[in-house]
């Protein structure tokens, strides 16, 4: 399986890092080996002393797809989660500066947390809500409806360049309020008053 991330998919965001709002949506990728095993801690790397958290909801696609029309993209997913796009923002920052590939600083082993799923029947997709608490205090509070581009729209685009498999998971964008974690950091996600995850930082 494959992991697809969302870049600057939320205004608020974008304007907290002073990035430029992009014209089409941030596109990166994760390996499966970047998956943080369950009921695992978060160990921070060595070579970073800035990793940042990122929640994100999460679309686990059901089927296989290429060049998927936005209008028929619902068909595509079944499942929504939530999860951690953990960032090293000082390599990436490195990384920016130079011009360089992001994957020393997004794709790194345990650099992505995906939480439960859940069927997304249960949810209105478009206007779903998430949090991010760290150590008991709310630290992101999302909607999907502010995203720049919707689930939909992003299936549609990241289909025309990478086919679809069942399995494969897409990381929708952070909304902001990203931050540093330090050790013995306790992160806990819900999406619709679920909690989905609950991560300690090492
Ligand atoms: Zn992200």
């Amino acid at each position: 399986m494959k992991i697809i991330c969302i870049g600057r998919n939320y205004a608020k965001h974008i304007e907290e890092l002073a990035n430029e709002r992009p014209e089409h949506p941030v596109v990166f990728l994760k390996p499966d080996s970047a998956i943080l095993p369950k009921k695992n801690p978060f160990f921070i790397p060595p070579f970073s002393d800035d990793v940042h958290y990122e929640v994100e909801v999460l679309v686990k696609i059901n089927k296989v797809g290429k060049h998927i029309a936005a209008k028929f993209a619902h068909k595509y997913y079944d499942e929504i989660g939530l999860g951690i796009d953990f960032t090293a923002r000082d390599v990436q920052q490195q990384c920016k500066e130079k011009g360089l590939p992001w994957e020393k600083a997004k794709a790194f082993d345990g650099s992505a947390v995906i939480g439960e799923f859940y069927p997304k029947a249960e949810f209105d997709t478009d206007n779903l809500e998430f949090q991010l608490d760290k150590n008991g205090a709310i630290v992101q509070d999302g909607n999907t409806n502010a995203m720049l581009w919707k689930i939909d729209e992003l299936i549609s685009y990241v289909s025309q360049y990478f086919t679809l498999k069942k399995g494969d998971i897409i990381f929708t964008g952070t909304p902001a309020g990203v931050g540093k974690v330090v050790e013995n950091d306790l992160l806990t996600g819900t999406i619709n008053g679920k909690e989905a995850f609950q991560i300690r930082v090492k």
